[in-house]
């Protein structure tokens, strides 16, 4: 990655406890600035979280600044894992849920993975 991320955490947030290991949660994958972990309620035979060890609350919180690296990064990382989990072949789903209304219910930036069999629908 070009651009180097500012580190952040906060202190009540899930996912940065689980980025720390203060949480545990076995890591299906990792690079310098996210983890991969599975969803403790899959919504599909897989489901993946790409989330970023630094702590953003969502989309419209991502610096400036930092947008290229982080974007990027969660797209390139997605792409691993799927390869990974054998998601390539027959193909996955990729969410962001945004606040409230888009059903956003974790307050920290997070890429959803989902595949492993065919998928109801086309968006949920
Ligand atoms: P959101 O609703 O914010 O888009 O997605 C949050 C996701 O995080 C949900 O699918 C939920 O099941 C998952 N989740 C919440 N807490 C934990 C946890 O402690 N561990 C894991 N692995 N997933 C979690
Ligand atoms: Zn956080």
């Amino acid at each position: 990655m070009t651009q180097k991320m500012t580190p952040s955490t906060k202190s009540d947030c899930i996912f940065c406890k689980i980025v720390a290991g203060e949480i545990p949660s076995p890591r299906v994958h990792e690079s310098e600035d996210f983890i991969v972990i599975r969803d403790i309620q899959p919504q599909a035979k897989k489901h993946l979280l790409v989330i970023p060890k630094k702590h953003v609350a969502n989309l419209l919180e991502v610096p400036t600044s930092e947008a290229p690296g982080i974007h990027a990064g969660l797209l390139a990382t997605a792409v691993a894992a799927a390869k990974l989990e054998g998601m390539d072949s027959q193909g996955f789903r990729t969410v962001i849920n945004t606040r409230d209304w888009g059903g956003q219910t974790v307050h920290h930036l997070h890429l959803h993975v989902l595949g492993g069999e065919p998928l109801a629908g086309r968006f949920a």
